[in-house]
C-alpha cells in the first residue's frame, strides 16, 4: 500500500455510533417549535411517525446516505443503525421482508461507511392501545418471522466484513414479555449483539411497573438479557438497583446525549454507570445534529448541570486529558464493543479505519501535545475533519467526498417529496 504524508493534520481511530435512526435525518428542524401546551417525547414522536408512515424505499435509501455521509464527514467510520421500519404503508410486506433494511445497509456501504444493522422487533403499541399506521411498518407477528428476516440479513452479510447485524427487542413497551425468550437464545447462540431502548421515559418505566411488577432493566435481568453482548439504549430512568444491575452484567450502555436533550429526556447517570461497572457508547439516535463528540461532551457537561460539579465523569486525580481519554473512548472502544465490532483502536490487526483533524483550524489551534486531544473531544468542529478511511479506504479526502454533490441532492429532494406527502 502507497504511503500517504498528511503533514499537519492528527490521526484518530473513526468514531463509532452506536445508536442511529437514519431516516429520523428527515425529520431535523421540522420539529423545533412549540405546536401547543404539552410538547414532549410523544408529541415528538407523532411528527416521527409521519415521515415513517409515508417513507417510500427510494426515499429511504437517498435520506439514509445524506446521512451517513454527514456520518462520515464528523469522523464516524461505523454505525449502528437501530432499523425498525419493515413493511409496506399499512403492513403490506414487501417481496424481499428486508427490503428497506438492505436500502439503509446499501446507503451506508455507497458511501463507505461501516455499518451493523441491528434487526429492531416490535410487537405492539404497548401493553394496552392498538398500533398507529406508522407502526404497522414495524410489527412483527412473531419472534420466528423477525428471527427469519434476521437470518436472511445475515445471509446477506456473510462475506461482507463492512456489514454485521444484531438484534434489537424495540423497547419493554413494544414487546410482550414472552417475546424476550427466543431473541435472547437466538443472539446467545449466535453470538449477536443486542440492543434495547431502555428507561428513556418516566412513563415507559410506570407502563413497566403495572405490567410486570418489574421496571424495565430489573425485566430484562429476569429474562437473562443482560450481559456484556447487551446494550441499553438511554438508560436514564434508573434505579439504584438497576444502575448495579447493569454495571454487575458488564452491560454496555449507550447514551444519546444531544438526542435526549432535544427530547427532554433526562439525563443518563453516567458516573453511577460507570463506577458501578457498566461501558459507555454514544449515539446520534434521532439525527438532530451528527457530532459524536458533541455527544461525548454533553455527556459530562448534563451532570455538571445536575450536580453542580465540575468533570464528574473525570478519574478523581488523572492528568489533564483524562477525562477527555475517558469521552473519547466512549466515542470509539465502547461503540466498538457495544456494536461487537473489532475497531475502535489503532493498533495491528484491527481494520485501518481512521479519520485526522487539521490541526490548522481555528477550533483546536493552539493545542500542545499533551492537551490536543481534550481540544478535540471539547472543541472540535466536524469542519475540521479532512481525511476518514474506513478499512484503509480514504472515503473523504481534504474534508470531501467524491460523490458529496449528487448525495446532497438526491437526499434533499428525497425529504422535499416526503414531506410535500405526509
Ligand atoms: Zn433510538
Amino acid at each position: 500500500m502507497p504511503i500517504e504524508k498528511l503533514p499537519g493534520r492528527a490521526l484518530l481511530p473513526g468514531l463509532v455510533n452506536a445508536h442511529s435512526h437514519a431516516f429520523q435525518r428527515a425529520i431535523r428542524a421540522r420539529t423545533q417549535w412549540r405546536a401547543g401546551q404539552g410538547d414532549d417525547f410523544w408529541s415528538w414522536r407523532q411528527q416521527m411517525y409521519r415521515a415513517a408512515a409515508t417513507v417510500s424505499p427510494d426515499e429511504l435509501y437517498a435520506i439514509s446516505r445524506l446521512c451517513h455521509l454527514e456520518m462520515l464527514r464528523a469522523g464516524i467510520t461505523s454505525a449502528g443503525e437501530f432499523h425498525y421500519l419493515h413493511h409496506g404503508p399499512g403492513g403490506e410486506r414487501y417481496r424481499d421482508r428486508n427490503e428497506l433494511a438492505l436500502r439503509v445497509v446499501t446507503a451506508a456501504r455507497d458511501v463507505g461507511l461501516r455499518i451493523c444493522l441491528l434487526r429492531a422487533v416490535y410487537a405492539r403499541a404497548g401493553s394496552t392501545g392498538e398500533p398507529s399506521p406508522a407502526q404497522q411498518r414495524f410489527l412483527d407477528g412473531s419472534p420466528d418471522e423477525a428471527l427469519s428476516a434476521g437470518e436472511a440479513l445475515r445471509g446477506f452479510a456473510c462475506g461482507r466484513p463492512e456489514i454485521t447485524v444484531g438484534l434489537a427487542p424495540h423497547s419493554v413497551r413494544a414487546l410482550p414479555r414472552g417475546w424476550l425468550g427466543p431473541l435472547r437464545d437466538y443472539a446467545a447462540a449466535q453470538g449477536m449483539p443486542i440492543h434495547m431502548h431502555v428507561a428513556e421515559q418516566p412513563k415507559e418505566v410506570e407502563a413497566c411497573v403495572a405490567e410486570h411488577s418489574l421496571r424495565p432493566v430489573e425485566l430484562c435481568a429476569a429474562e437473562g438479557l443482560l450481559g456484556d453482548r447487551f446494550t441499553a439504549v438511554h438508560a436514564i430512568h434508573l434505579s439504584e438497583g438497576e444502575v448495579r444491575q447493569l454495571g454487575g452484567a458488564a452491560a454496555n450502555v449507550c447514551a444519546c446525549p444531544t438526542t435526549e436533550r432535544d427530547l427532554g429526556d433526562g439525563v443518563v447517570p453516567a458516573d453511577r454507570l460507570l463506577a458501578a461497572g457498566a461501558t459507555l457508547a454514544l449515539g446520534t439516535d434521532g439525527e438532530g445534529q451528527i457530532d459524536l463528540l458533541e455527544d461525548a461532551r454533553e455527556l459530562d457537561y448534563h451532570l455538571r448541570l445536575s450536580t453542580g460539579r465540575r468533570a464528574p465523569l473525570g478519574p478523581a486525580g488523572g492528568g489533564r486529558d483524562s477525562l477527555a481519554r475517558r469521552l473519547f473512548a466512549a466515542a470509539t472502544e465502547g461503540g466498538a464493543r457495544s456494536l461487537g465490532l473489532p475497531v475502535g483502536a489503532l493498533q495491528p490487526g484491527v481494520p485501518a479505519d481512521f479519520f485526522t483533524v487539521d490541526l490548522t483550524d481555528p477550533s483546536v489551534a493552539g493545542a500542545g501535545e499533551d492537551d490536543l486531544l481534550a481540544a478535540i473531544v471539547f472543541g472540535l468542529t466536524p469542519r475540521a475533519v479532512r481525511e476518514v478511511a474506513v478499512g484503509g479506504r480514504i472515503l473523504v479526502r481534504d474534508g470531501r467526498h467524491p460523490d458529496e454533490e449528487r448525495i446532497v441532492a438526491e437526499g434533499g429532494l428525497a425529504m422535499k417529496t416526503l414531506w410535500a406527502r405526509a
